[in-house]
């Protein structure tokens, strides 16, 4: 179904989140037709082009990071001539006179701030002072949203004194993947997991996010943040409200987001003992962290696990797990909850100890398991084994199911529909971000060393030593 017609502009559209994601991404919507004719899309970025340049750049950028056989000439021209570009310099006065001509009345308007944080204010009060943002505007915002509580509260207020929350779209890519709403249907729309999902029949969760790649390119970057910043505090948390928020009463924006955010508001302050940081060794060819960073001493964490506890009736007693990092064994994000033992096992101690286990796929193949126990066939007695009920997606569903939207793309799409319940709200990153600068700050103030790891592992040992002293393991990285 088409989205209404629209106006886009993307602050930074010849950047690389632009050029990777947002401009493909849209072209994808494009093709499958949910675009309207009527729609535009405005670049706006500080380097000198006219529209036929930049459109030269998008075709290459479309060109790239889409392959050969998902793209037809005909669609991307068509695509391209919906394209226009102005130079603005979102600190100056130059540009805006222009932009303000290009926007259509009657269409919608959405500002993509595809920019670093700090240009923020000064883009959201020039769209006001020439008149180019109302209040019927919607403005999307990148990652990072803040380094700290108080980062985090003073962008919030820059944008709330031209924007009201409801046109501020937070983008948690995470939130876009077909499997994380997945995650929401599979609890909210069947009985059959729901009454099990809790302390009383879940003996721990596990969710990890393993990348193989390391902060080449981006080491100076990354060496100010690390992971508990750049990936802890927005994706991991918010995979982890998903898993235990209580159920909305409505799939509505605002009820979803006052479950997740009662989620984070319950997590207990993690203690040192319950956090291990780890930073990757050169190996496999591939230099260091602290060469990726160009920082001989640095002590940031380019890979952390820790447990959490989450305080109320429904996971008291159920600890949460959470890793993730860089340079690890295998690139693979995923959710494990992991049931409790049969009360009493009948088939006695040789039949050995069976779980159930509820897999949630993000990458790669996204898709759900369930790990159920049967009996091994064949003559040997009652002998049992765990087999996985799989739900993979593209097996279940067929073709269709492997050209779901890439997460941006929904998220354009929603943002331009109107649709919220995908994005954060300002209240839930700032409640993040309370619960995590302590963390940090204990680091700081220690200067609390990580511990190395090998490039290609599952992370430093003590990581594993989380788990075992509880008598718990971690899923392989694979
Ligand atoms: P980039 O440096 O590649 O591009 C920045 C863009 O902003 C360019 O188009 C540049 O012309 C424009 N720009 C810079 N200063 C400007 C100014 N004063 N006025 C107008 N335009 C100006 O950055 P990027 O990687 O595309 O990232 C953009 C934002 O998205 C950042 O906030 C980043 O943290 C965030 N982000 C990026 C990625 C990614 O994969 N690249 C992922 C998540 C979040």
């Amino acid at each position: 179904i088409p989205v209404d017609p629209f106006d886009l502009v993307i602050f930074g559209g010849t950047g690389d989140l632009a050029r990777r994601k947002i401009l493909p991404g849209l072209y994808r919507r494009y093709q499958a037709g949910q675009m309207p004719e009527e729609a535009r899309i405005i670049a706006a970025a500080r380097s000198d082009h006219d529209d036929a340049e930049f459109r030269d750049i998008a075709r290459a950028a479309i060109e790239e990071f889409i392959p050969e056989g998902k793209r037809d000439a005909a669609s991307l021209d068509e695509f391209i001539e919906r394209l226009s570009y102005v130079a603005i310099d979102a600190t100056g006065d130059d540009g805006w006179a222009p932009l303000s001509e290009k926007m259509r009345e009657g269409m919608i308007r959405a500002f993509y701030f595809s920019v670093a944080p700090s240009l923020f204010g000064p883009i959201a009060e020039r769209l006001h002072q020439h008149g180019i943002a109302g209040p019927d505007s919607r403005i999307v915002v990148e990652k990072p949203f803040g380094r700290d509580l108080a980062s985090a509260r003073k962008l919030n207020q820059t944008l709330a004194q031209h924007f009201d929350e409801t046109q501020i779209y937070r983008i948690d890519h995470y939130l876009g993947k077909e499997t994380v709403q997945n995650l929401m249907a599979v609890r909210f729309g069947n009985v059959l997991f729901e009454p099990l999902w809790n302390a009383q029949y879940v003996d721990h969760i596990q969710i990890t996010v393993a990348e193989t790649v390391g902060v080449d390119g981006r080491g100076a970057y990354y060496d100010k943040s690390g992971a508990m910043r750049d990936m802890v505090q927005n994706h991991l948390m918010q995979l982890l409200c998903l898993i235990a928020m209580e159920p909305p009463s409505r799939f509505d924006p605002d009820a979803v987001r006052d479950e997740k955010l009662k989620v984070i508001r319950a997590l207990e302050p993690v203690e040192p003992y319950q956090i291990v940081r780890g930073q990757y060794e050169a190996g496999g060819g591939q230099p260091s962290y602290r060469d990726h960073a160009e920082n001989p001493r640095s002590l940031t964490e380019s890979f952390v696990a820790m447990k959490i506890n989450v305080s109320n009736w429904r996971w008291a007693g159920t600890p949460f797990y959470l890793r993730t990092g860089k340079r690890l064994k295998a690139r693979t994000s995923e959710i494990a909850v992991v049931f409790k033992d049969a009360p009493h096992s009948i088939f006695g101690a040789e039949a050995g100890r069976h779980r159930n286990i509820l897999t949630i796929r993000l990458q790669p193949n996204e898709g759900m398991m369930l790990g159920v126990t049967i009996k091994e066939p064949g003559p040997g007695g009652m002998r049992l084994v765990d087999v996985p009920l799989d739900m993979t997606f593209a097996d279940a569903l067929g073709p269709e199911a492997e050209d779901v939207p890439d997460a941006y793309e929904r998220l354009i799409m929603d943002v331009i529909r109107g649709n919220q319940t995908l994005f954060m709200r300002g209240d839930e990153v700032e409640a993040a971000w309370a619960w995590t600068d302590p963390i940090i700050q204990a680091w700081e103030e220690r200067d609390d060393a990580p511990k190395p790891y090998d490039p290609g592992t599952s992370g430093p040992e003590d990581a594993q030593m989380l788990m075992h002293r509880e008598g718990r393991r971690w899923r392989e990285i694979r």
